[in-house]
């Protein structure tokens, strides 16, 4: 699966959403009656929301405080 830009001036098949897409996310071997076309607002909330649950927990963020533990 890929992500392309979208130049067509497609609609964004989020929800109720009227924006004009600015992606097209492409499944693999999919041709362009199936991307599903997003614009950038949608995008970013998709992102944060698919994050919030795909991040890893306790990685890459150090809390300052305790560093190092040196005694
Ligand atoms: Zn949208």
């Amino acid at each position: 699966m890929k992500i392309v830009i979208q130049t067509n001036k497609i609609k964004c098949d989020m929800g109720t959403c009227i924006n004009h897409a600015k992606y097209s996310v492409v499944p693999d071997g999919a041709d362009k009656s199936r991307y599903v076309n997003v614009c950038e607002d949608c995008m970013r909330k998709l992102y944060n929301a698919a994050s919030a649950i795909y991040a890893p927990k306790n990685s890459g963020i150090k809390r300052s405080g305790n560093k190092g533990d040196k005694q």
